[in-house]
């Protein structure tokens, strides 16, 4: 068997596309286009990259981005005055801070300032809890990306056998309460796990969020899984792996995301997506259907 490649370049173009075309009628309707910003502290070569793509695909939906930069030395008041001033700012619907922040600051203290209705990472507790009770919220990007692409592949997921491998809270949390919300059996690994193997063994789907470059051998997966890579790890010769190793799992697996051209491109797409979502509900307008 050599399994489906999984395509998230072109399931993150469509949803661009739709997003844009939404985005668009949300401006006309509401007479202001929806607002995102994008707050970056300090000069991490990799968070800038993110942070400018994050920028140029919010302005190509047709939605106004802005980016608040913060210089590394920055406190954490200062931080949490900007905070505020977006939370207050009628324009800006969606508040992102781009993580890690530097050692000095209190991330979780930053998150939990974020106005909860304004928080399209979805990493504020109130939303974490709005995930785990059923209620509408905002759901983190790159799980909502990996549901999307699995709910494309397999249709109705009730029923599965899945595996999370990685317990964070940006990542393998929200990705577990996603799997349980669409009624699968899931199990969630970890470095503590026993049996890793034996896990991934009988699972139907398997979601690898661990950061550790082809820990999961194509050998260990049931025959037929389907397979979402999160992990993204920059090898020696400066190119990218995933968590599982590509070459035998393709082997075995039914269906499988790259790395790159997988998890990655919908995490952006999912983050417009919950952009608009929030500027229709700051309006009182009913969010698009289907998105
Ligand atoms: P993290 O470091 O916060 O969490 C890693 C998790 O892996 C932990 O819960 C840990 O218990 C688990 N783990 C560590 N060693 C393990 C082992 N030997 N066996 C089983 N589990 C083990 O990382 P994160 O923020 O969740 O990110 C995970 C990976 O996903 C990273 O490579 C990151 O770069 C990538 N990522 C990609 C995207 C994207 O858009 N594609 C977004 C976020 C994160």
């Amino acid at each position: 068997m050599t399994a489906r490649i999984i395509d998230g370049r072109a399931r993150a173009a469509a949803l661009r596309e739709q997003v844009g075309t939404h985005a668009r009628a949300f401006a006309a309707a509401a007479g202001r286009p929806a607002g995102l910003a994008v707050v970056l502290v300090g000069e991490d070569a990799a968070s800038a990259v993110y942070v400018r793509s994050k920028e140029r695909a919010t302005e190509a939906a047709g939605m106004r981005g802005q980016v608040h930069r913060l210089p590394a030395d920055a406190t954490q008041g200062s931080l949490l005055e900007l905070v505020e001033r977006l939370n207050a700012d009628a324009g800006v619907d969606g508040i992102l801070v781009q993580l890690p922040l530097p050692p000095h600051m209190d991330a979780d203290a930053v998150i939990a300032a974020i106005d909860p209705d304004k928080d399209v990472d979805g990493f504020h507790p109130v939303n974490a809890g709005r995930l785990a009770t059923g209620l509408p919220g905002f759901v983190p990007c790159t799980p909502l990306g990996c549901l999307m692409l699995l709910r494309e592949e397999l249709g109705d997921l009730s029923g599965l056998d899945a595996v999370v491998i990685g317990r964070s809270n940006i990542v393998g949390k929200p990705m577990a309460q996603l799997l349980i919300a669409d009624s699968c059996t899931v199990t969630v690994a970890h470095s503590r796990t026993r049996d890793l193997e034996g896990v991934v063994g009988r699972a139907d789907i398997v979601v690898a969020a661990v950061g550790r470059a082809r820990m999961i051998r194509g050998e260990w997966l049931k025959p037929g899984a389907t397979v979402i890579d999160v992990g993204i790890n920059r090898l020696p010769d400066g190119s990218l792996a995933g968590d599982v190793d590509f070459a035998s799992a393709v082997q075995v697996a039914r269906a499988i995301t790259p790395v790159p051209g997988g998890v990655g491109p919908m995490t952006i797409a999912c983050l417009l997506r919950n952009a608009l979502m929030a500027a229709h509900r700051r309006e009182g307008m009913t969010p698009p259907a289907g998105l």
